[in-house]
């Protein structure tokens, strides 16, 4: 089974990196279960010599992603945030970095807490504004870490105006892709030389693994996350490999429900009398809904909605029955969350009031469900 150069992206979701397996024939590439592979002789093996350094299923997913997001090669890592730790030990002590203002809260996390202690630095941007990025560069600036669409105001940054910027002061650009997920928006075609993400989310897509991925543009990058990947050993196991190889064969399909179904909802919602806001890309009065249509195909899965006031937005929460309150996203079942008590709590009032996020703010994962049914269930939770 040969994938032709001309395979289009649900093709490639199905069969990129993967080979009947040589002993068995098996189609699904089966969970390699082993810390090492027996030698022939003194210096003659298969590729394989120690399982944290290569393992066939972890192989067979990291060339599935590589080729879905159009990079030279793929590296899977533990957690999404393991990943994007592996991609900050490429930088050294005095090094800087541009980050979207309000990225990810783990992110922030991870660089605030943790590797300023290492000498790196680090400067919150509006990297929706072109020209705030082009600002913040520094003589010491290594890399532009942007995030679109953010959570949870799903703001965008244009990819194409950030990767010039960046590129022509010799700053490397990385893309957290996790919101829209490949099928909606490929980095790499606008400039970006990384691009990673949360497996957790909507690549595995049946909240069942914790898992992350970079995906590199460039061999010199690649070369330098397969060595971190070895040499920490931050590795996702070969169990959740074959789980999210399971979960791309379905990306394309799903992604389209996904679109789908938060349209009709964000539709839905810009209609109700007691919804006074509703962020969703795919709608005209989104901020930048036009970089949208050119960026993104189709809209994802995430939106994002303002009722009265913070009582409100608690009764909306919990009262739905379908829907369920938790954190995370990306999978195929509805999930509501309050994002200024729940996965932004840690984020200073001020700094929440910024962005954009208030206490009435209330965010959906929207799911795969029938559309109706969860429209049905957000009428009662409203009503
Ligand atoms: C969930 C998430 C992460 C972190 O991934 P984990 O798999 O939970 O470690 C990073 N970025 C974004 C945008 C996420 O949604």
């Amino acid at each position: 089974m040969k994938l032709p150069a001309s395979a289009r992206f649900s093709t490639v979701c199905i069969h990129a990196g993967q080979e009947p397996d040589p002993s068995t024939g098996a189609i699904i590439t089966p969970i390699f279960q082993t810390s090492t592979y027996v030698q022939e002789e003194l210096g003659k093996h298969k590729g394989f010599e120690y399982a944290r350094t290569q393992n066939p299923t972890r192989l067979a997913l990291e060339q599935n992603l590589a080729a879905i997001e159009g990079g030279v090669a793929a590296y899977a890592y533990a957690s999404g945030m393991a990943a994007i730790n592996a991609i900050t030990t490429l930088l050294k002590a005095g090094d800087h970095v541009v980050v979207t203002d309000n990225t990810y809260g783990g992110t922030f996390r991870l660089f605030d807490k943790v590797l300023t202690k290492y000498g790196l630095e680090f400067s919150y941007v509006d990297t929706s504004q072109p020209e705030l990025i082009e600002k913040a560069i520094r003589p010491t600036t290594r890399m532009l870490f942007v995030e679109t669409p953010t959570n949870p105001v799903l703001r965008l940054t244009d990819l194409t105006a950030a990767c010039e910027i960046a590129h022509r002061r010799d700053v490397r650009v990385i893309v957290d892709n996790t919101f829209a997920s490949p099928c909606v928006q490929r980095p790499i075609e606008f400039g970006a030389d990384l691009v990673m993400h949360s497996t957790t989310k909507y690549l595995n897509g049946h909240s069942d693994s914790i898992g992350g991925i970079v995906i590199a543009a460039k061999q010199e990058d690649a070369d330098g996350l397969k060595f971190i990947q070895n040499a920490a050993g931050a590795i996702l196991s070969p169990f959740d490999s074959w789980l999210v190889l399971r979960g791309t064969k379905t990306l394309a399909v799903r992604m389209k429900q996904h679109n789908l179904n938060g349209q009709m909802i964000a539709e839905f919602l810009e209609s109700h009398p007691k919804v006074t806001k509703v962020i969703y890309p795919g709608l005209p009065s989104h901020p930048q809904h036009d970089l949208a249509k050119r960026q993104m195909k189709g809209f994802g899965g995430m939106l994002s909605f303002e009722v009265s006031s913070f009582e409100e937005a608690r009764r909306v929460c919990n009262s739905v029955r379908l829907m369920a309150l938790a954190e995370s996203l990306g999978g195929v079942e509805t999930l509501m969350t309050h994002p200024s008590s729940m996965t932004h709590a840690s984020v200073p009032p001020e700094r929440r009031a910024a962005i954009g996020l208030s206490d009435s703010l209330v965010r959906i994962s929207v799911g795969i469900e029938d559309a109706e049914d969860l429209i049905d269930d957000l009428k009662q939770a409203l009503g």
